[in-house]
């Protein structure tokens, strides 16, 4: 707990503006941060024993803590910081939009500069088929919006009991009550009386968990036909939507067999079903294409995006609305009763207009398509030869590999671990204790770094990871795990 003291010498430093690592009282910080900061997803009795490591700054692709320690950072801060730390166009652009106008709301016949200037750039970058933005400040936001959105496009054209949309188990749509609704995973749903009604949720494309004894392509068909069961189940004259991430991130970099998404897409056509990518993760160049579901073979109706859009300097969030629900909107709707007071802020428009000029002009996208996702995928594949990874895959900037017990020749071949013995958050710790942020979902360790990212750094990247793997596994012998 903080005493006085400490409190104090904290807000001294806090007004003093940004810490110099030479003086920054670390624990002081600490204690603050255990006293008043509510963090996302944590156990805050667990956190306050060790305290929360206190991130100070960032440069390209690392970021130092109060102590001093330089991280890798393998996750790019949650996903988000595409471009990397440190870029000074992107914050001289957010103070001369803060100087001009810091705000003006677009609801009352207004609009500005910037957020025109973005919806009409994201226009251009997107598959043809689309052509208007809603602007939200977050992913959830995006996802309530096409919520809202898929639900008023079948009252506009006449039927209205198309209500319900389709998710998938395990998947990441958001935190809001529509975001964690549509999302399939079964902690959030168990806190709060979840999902909303009006949502259903089918079986995830995972080859490792469902694939047994089918080839992966055979494996994404079938599992694309759950969609068409369930759609059979309901009656398609219920079904407003079915909503996938183009390769599921939190659930754990999940990446369909190419045959899924393809067949998701016909399944959609056949019964009118509107399909949803929810491209918070893989929109802005994370797969290697502008968006995702150009990659992977969808055709989608609208797109959710965020995080990659101002690659996390400013929140942002948004739908891409394709030209059938646009019309139905635009044309034969009148208003629309939907709306946040920053949708469209021109400060959060200015840094995304900025961050696309230095994906564009960087050839951020193309590089990560032609030569560092290769290169992250030959690094992965080196690191699946670790007597601990079962296997590992990789798709443009973010990858995965499984931890198990006893390797098998086969993915289906793996013996994992207890799953009560956290084994994933056992390799985070080493990996967090030698300067290598990875994320643990289960038994699965994932990066998704800046699109930035070098060859050398992969390389870098990699040797800390082996190295890490190699402590995990003295570690898990040690502890009589294996
Ligand atoms: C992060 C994420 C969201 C939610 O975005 P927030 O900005 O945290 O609200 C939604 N969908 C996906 C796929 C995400 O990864």
């Amino acid at each position: 707990m903080a005493t006085d003291e400490s409190a104090v010498l904290a807000a001294s430093m806090i007004s003093a503006g940004i810490p110099d690592v030479e003086t920054f009282d670390t624990r002081a910080i600490q204690a603050l941060d255990a006293a008043h900061f509510l963090h996302p997803f944590t156990d805050h009795a667990a956190l306050r024993g060790k305290g929360a490591r206190v991130i100070v700054r960032g440069q390209g692709v690392y970021v130092w803590d109060s102590d001093g320690h330089q991280l890798i950072d393998g996750m790019s801060g949650l996903w988000c910081v595409n471009v990397g730390y440190g870029r000074t166009t992107i914050s001289q652009a957010v103070y001369r939009q803060m100087e001009t106008l810091p705000f003006y709301n677009s609801f009352f016949n207004t609009t500005n500069v910037p957020a025109v200037q973005l919806a009409a750039e994201l226009v251009a970058l997107a598959p043809p088929q689309f052509s208007h933005v809603f602007f939200t400040g977050s992913g959830s936001e995006a996802n309530d919006t096409v919520v809202r959105m898929v639900r008023r496009y079948w009252d506009i054209r006449g039927q209205p009991e198309r209500q319900v949309i389709i998710s998938r188990h395990n998947a990441y749509h958001g935190s809001t009550l529509a975001g964690v609704s549509l999302g399939g995973m079964a902690g959030m749903h168990a806190q709060g009386g979840l999902p909303v009604p009006g949502i259903r949720h089918i079986g995830q494309p995972n080859y490792a968990e469902h694939g047994q004894g089918l080839d992966e392509n055979a494996f994404g068909l079938v599992a694309a036909g759950w969609l068409e069961d369930e759609i059979l189940a309901l009656g398609a004259d219920k079904v407003a939507a079915f909503i996938g991430e183009p390769v599921q991130g939190a659930g754990g970099v999940i990446i369909p067999p190419p045959t899924y998404w393809p067949e998701v897409q016909r399944i959609c056509d056949k019964y009118g079903v509107l399909l949803v990518a929810d491209e918070v993760i893989c929109g802005f160049g994370r797969l290697g294409a502008w968006f995702g579901s150009e990659l992977l073979g969808m055709r989608p109706d609208l797109i959710s995006f965020a995080k990659g859009v101002t690659s996390g300097y400013v929140p942002l969030g948004g739908v891409l609305v394709g030209k059938r629900v646009a019309y139905a909107l635009v044309e034969q709707g009148g208003d629309f009763n939907h709306g946040f007071t920053y949708s469209g802020h021109p400060v959060a428009c200015a840094a995304a207009l900025e961050n696309l000029r230095i994906l564009r002009d960087e050839r951020l996208v193309e590089k990560v398509a032609l030569e560092t996702g290769p290169h992250l995928k030959a690094a992965f594949q080196q690191l699946a030869t670790h007597p601990l990874v079962g296997h590992a895959e990789s798709c443009g900037m973010v990858a995965g590999l499984n931890l198990v017990r006893v390797k098998g020749a086969t993915v289906h071949d793996c013996v994992p671990f207890e799953r009560t013995l956290q084994v994933g958050m056992l390799c985070r710790g080493h990996m967090f204790g030698n300067g290598i942020i990875m994320r643990a979902v289960g038994d699965r360790m994932i990066v998704a770094p800046p699109l930035v990212m070098t060859k050398a750094e992969i390389d870098e990247m990699a040797a800390r990871i082996w190295m890490c793997l190699d402590l995990t596994l003295a570690d898990a012998q040690h502890r009589g795990w294996m």
